[in-house]
């Protein structure tokens, strides 16, 4: 018999592919639907496949009484109270590792395109400028700068590997130092006042909530760039917007938002920034081993009764 698996809408069709033959799926309905469809249905499932930022939402959780795992695709899993999970007895797996390149590509391509003002000069040469107003303004080189990395996990470190050829001094901030030949700073907003460039990877949730706030850009400064591929509301982006716009910071190239997909106009009618839609890993390449890893760890559980990549707070239910 397949075990039941509750699918939360969202995920990759590949995902889909890889767990029907293993598993009777069923798709989590639209909220107003919810309530009715977890009464009926919420014993039966002991697993349920997500995405780190849809999550698994506390009022669902708690409607699956029979739930032993929950298989994350994404690392970040903010979306999902471990915690809760853990106490419960449910294995919380995540994916690790997998997309370290992908996101580093993209947090080094963020800085260079904000600092070079590659959109920005793109509109310049398709809207016919560079014919009519001559040569573009120059732009600042990200070569020789002092990097400050928020956030030195496996994806951190992948960024700082990518750092030597730009000539790049790296300082990082944490909670705790690592054992590595970077300038370790506990105070957040000295790294940044000694930084010309911010690249934010931590994990999301409450306790990184607004870690870059008003007083961290401020110190970053008007030459200064902020990136952020870690988690919307890791920076405060209130005090980003009126920062931009007041010049008193240089400029931002974002990967995530506060409020997604809801992007401020303010943010889309700024020249000093680069917006992207949350895609930092996403390649054919990543998600499919992302995508991978997801159904792999479902799998396992079930044949075998282990997990490949928990997340910590379930390590000790393996
Ligand atoms: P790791 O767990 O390997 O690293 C996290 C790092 O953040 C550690 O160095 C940790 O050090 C540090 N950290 C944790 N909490 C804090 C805090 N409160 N203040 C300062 N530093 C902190 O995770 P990964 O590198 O694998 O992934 C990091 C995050 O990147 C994910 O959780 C996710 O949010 C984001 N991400 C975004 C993607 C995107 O599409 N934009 C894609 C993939 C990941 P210490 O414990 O010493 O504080």
């Amino acid at each position: 018999m397949k075990p039941d698996l509750l699918y939360i809408p969202g995920l990759d069709t590949r995902l889909r592919d890889m767990l029907e033959p293993e598993f009777t799926l069923y798709d989590l309905p639209g909220e107003k639907d919810q309530a009715a469809f977890l009464a009926e249905h919420g014993a039966r499932f002991t697993a349920v496949a997500t995405s780190g930022t849809v999550g698994l939402p506390a009022a669902v959780m708690a409607a699956l009484p029979n739930l032993k795992i929950v298989s994350c695709y994404g690392v970040g899993y903010d979306g999902i109270d471990a915690e809760t999970a853990a106490a419960r007895g449910i294995i919380v797996t995540h994916t690790p590792g997998v997309l370290n390149d992908d996101v580093a590509n993209t947090a080094i391509m963020l800085w260079l395109a904000t600092s070079r003002r590659l959109p920005m000069l793109d509109r310049y040469v398709r809207d016919g400028r560079w014919e009519r107003e001559g040569n573009a303004a120059l732009t600042v080189s990200p070569q020789n700068r002092t990097v400050g990395i928020v956030g030195l996990g496996r994806i951190g470190q992948a960024i700082a590997d990518r750092l030597p050829p730009f000539g790049a001094r790296i300082l990082y901030h944490t909670r705790s130092p690592k054992d590595v030949p970077y300038t370790y700073y506990a105070n957040l907003t000295e790294m940044a006042r000694e930084a010309d460039v911010l690249i934010v990877i931590t994990p999301g949730g409450a306790e990184t909530h607004h870690l870059i706030n008003a007083e961290v850009i401020e110190a970053l400064g008007p030459e200064g760039i902020l990136v952020n591929v870690a988690r919307g509301p890791v920076v405060d982006e209130t005090a980003l917007i009126a920062a931009l716009q007041d010049g008193r910071l240089g400029g931002a190239g974002l990967d995530v938002f506060e409020h997604e997909p809801v992007v401020p106009q303010a943010l889309c009618e700024l020249d000093n920034v680069v917006l992207q839609p949350h895609i930092a890993s996403a390649t054919v390449e990543t998600r499919r081993a992302m995508a991978q890893l997801v159904g792999d760890n479902l799998i396992h559980y079930f044949r075998e009764g282990t997990v490949l990549t928990p997340v910590p707070e379930c390590q000790h239910l393996t």
